[in-house]
C-alpha cells in the first residue's frame, strides 16, 4: 500500500474518543495490536475475548511479519525489542519436497536476510506474538471468557451481550473477532465465499523424536510438499513442536460429507493412502504421530469488491473485515496494518468526527485487503495446481516471477 494519509501519524493527539469506552471484540493479533496502540494514546479500551484465559492454546503456523504492516505496527507500539527476543531466526529456512520426500529446493546454504535487510520477513510463533501483545497491555484490559453473542444499539453506543455473562455498554465497538465474526453482520450482508481449498491442521509435540526424518530436513523452518493438486505444508513451532497442514481442493461441505472422522487415526491413515496415493510413507508419519483431533480449515475469502456505509460507532478489522486464504502470508499483516491505520484515524486529529475517520480508514482497508485477497487466491490456485511442484520450485529458485 502507498504510504498515504496513515503513514507516520502524529502522536500529538486530538482524540476523537477521549472519554468514551472502546470495546474491541476479539483478542487475536489484530485486536490486541489495536488495544496497545489505543491504550498508549490514552483511550479507554477493553478487549472482550471468548478464550477462557490467556493460557488457552493458540493453534496455527508461525506468522511472518512484513515491514510495511506487521512490523510497522509493532514498531509503532514500541514492541520491536520484545519481538526480536522471541522471533524464530531459522523459520525462513524453506524446503520444497516432492511426494517421494526428496528435497527439490532448499535455501539452507543461501545467506538469508536479517533485520535491516530489504525483504526480511521474520517469523514468530502465534503464541509468542500473543504474549508480547498481552504483556504490554494494562493487566485489566482483556476480559477473558466473554463470547459475544449479539449487540443492540443503546444511546450513542452499543450494549454487548455475551454467552452466560453480564452485558456491557461501549460507546465504540471494533469487531476483531475473526473469520466468523458476530459483528460483521451489523455492518454488511456481504459474506466470504469458499475458495475451493480445505486444509486440515495437526500438531506434533517432541517432533525430533516422533518424526525424525522430516524434523531433520525441517531444521527449524518450513517444508512444502507439492503433489498433483494436493500438498502438505509443515513448519517449526515453539518448544520442539511441528505444525502441519494437509491442503487440497475439496467441496465446500467436505468436512461434513467426507465421512472422515478427524479424531480417528485409522480412518485418517486410510484417507491418506487413498487421497495421497503414491506419496512416500514418511509423510504418513505426520498422521501417525499427531495429536488428535485434527482441525478442519475450509479456506474462505471476502469478495474483493465488498463495501458498506461507514458508521460512527462501529467498525471491523482483521479477518472479521477481510478473511483471505493464507497462501500469501498476508492475513495477520493486514490485521496489524488495520490496527495501525484505525488507531491513526482515531487519534491523529486529521478527521473531525468518528464517522469521517472510520470512513477513511475503511476505504483504505478495503482497497488494500482486496489486493492481497486476490494475490492469495492466485497463489492458492498455483499451489494446488497439477504443476505446483515445478512452478513453486522455479519461483523459489528465482527463475519465475509470480505476479
Ligand atoms: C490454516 C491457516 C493458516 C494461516 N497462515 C497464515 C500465515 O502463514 N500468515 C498470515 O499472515 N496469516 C495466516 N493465516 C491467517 C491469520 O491467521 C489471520 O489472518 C489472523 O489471525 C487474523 O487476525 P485477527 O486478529 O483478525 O483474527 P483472529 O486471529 O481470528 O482472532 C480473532 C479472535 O477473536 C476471538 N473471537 C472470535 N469470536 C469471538 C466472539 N464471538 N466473542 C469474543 N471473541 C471472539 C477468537 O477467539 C480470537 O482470539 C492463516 C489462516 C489459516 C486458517
Amino acid at each position: 500500500m502507498a504510504p498515504g494519509r496513515f503513514a507516520g501519524y502524529k502522536t500529538t493527539l486530538i482524540m476523537l474518543l477521549p472519554t468514551q469506552q472502546v470495546a474491541i471484540v476479539g483478542g487475536g493479533p489484530g485486536g490486541l495490536t489495536l488495544a496497545n496502540l489505543l491504550q498508549q494514546a490514552g483511550l479507554m479500551v477493553r478487549v472482550y475475548e471468548r478464550d477462557i484465559d490467556r493460557n488457552a492454546r493458540v493453534q496455527g503456523s508461525p506468522l511472518d511479519l512484513h515491514e510495511e504492516s506487521g512490523l510497522a505496527a509493532l514498531r509503532k507500539a514500541g514492541l520491536m525489542d520484545a519481538f526480536k527476543t522471541h522471533f524464530m531466526p531459522d523459520a525462513d529456512h524453506t524446503v520444497i519436497m516432492n511426494p517421494d520426500a526428496e528435497v527439490v529446493f532448499s535455501n539452507s546454504e543461501d545467506k538469508r536476510p536479517g533485520f535491516g535487510d530489504a525483504g526480511f520477513r521474520p517469523e514468530i510463533d502465534r503464541g509468542a506474538l500473543r504474549n508480547i501483545l498481552l504483556d504490554a497491555l494494562h493487566p485489566e484490559t482483556v476480559v477473558w471468557n466473554r463470547h459475544l453473542r449479539s449487540m443492540t444499539p443503546q444511546g450513542a453506543g452499543w450494549q454487548l451481550q455475551f454467552e452466560e455473562q453480564d452485558a456491557v455498554y461501549a460507546d465504540f465497538v471494533v469487531g476483531a473477532d475473526g473469520a466468523r465474526s458476530k459483528i460483521r453482520p451489523y455492518l454488511t450482508d456481504s459474506q466470504a465465499f469458499y475458495s475451493g481449498i480445505t486444509m486440515i491442521e495437526g500438531l506434533i509435540e517432541d517432533a525430533a523424536e516422533k518424526i525424525p526424518f522430516l524434523y531433520t530436513v525441517l531444521r527449524g523452518g518450513k517444508i512444502m510438499g507439492f503433489g498433483d493438486g494436493i500438498n502438505i505444508l509443515m513448519g517449526q513451532k515453539e518448544a520442539g513442536a511441528v505444525g502441519f497442514y494437509f491442503s487440497f481442493k475439496a467441496d465446500k461441505q467436505w468436512v461434513s460429507t467426507s465421512g472422515l472422522s478427524l479424531n480417528n487415526r485409522n480412518q485418517l491413515l486410510q484417507w491418506f493412502k487413498s487421497r495421497y496415493t503414491g506419496w512416500n510413507p514418511v509423510w504418513q508419519e505426520l498422521l501417525e504421530q499427531t495429536a488428535l483431533p485434527l482441525i478442519p480449515r475450509p479456506i474462505y475469502c471476502i469478495p474483493p469488491d465488498q463495501t458498506w456505509p461507514a458508521q460512527a460507532n462501529l467498525t471491523l478489522m482483521g479477518d472479521a473485515a477481510h478473511v483471505m486464504p493464507p497462501f500469501a502470508g498476508e492475513g495477520v499483516n493486514m490485521a496489524m496494518r488495520d490496527a495501525l491505520e484505525l488507531a491513526a484515524a482515531l487519534t491523529s486529529g486529521t478527521d473531525s468526527s468518528p464517522a469521517t475517520a472510520i470512513a477513511a480508514y475503511e476505504t483504505s482497508m478495503r482497497s488494500r485487503s482486496a489486493e492481497k485477497a486476490l494475490e492469495s487466491l492466485q497463489n492458492g490456485e498455483r499451489m494446488h495446481s497439477e504443476t505446483a511442484l515445478d512452478t513453486m520450485t522455479a519461483f523459489f529458485k528465482g527463475t519465475v516471477a509470480i505476479q
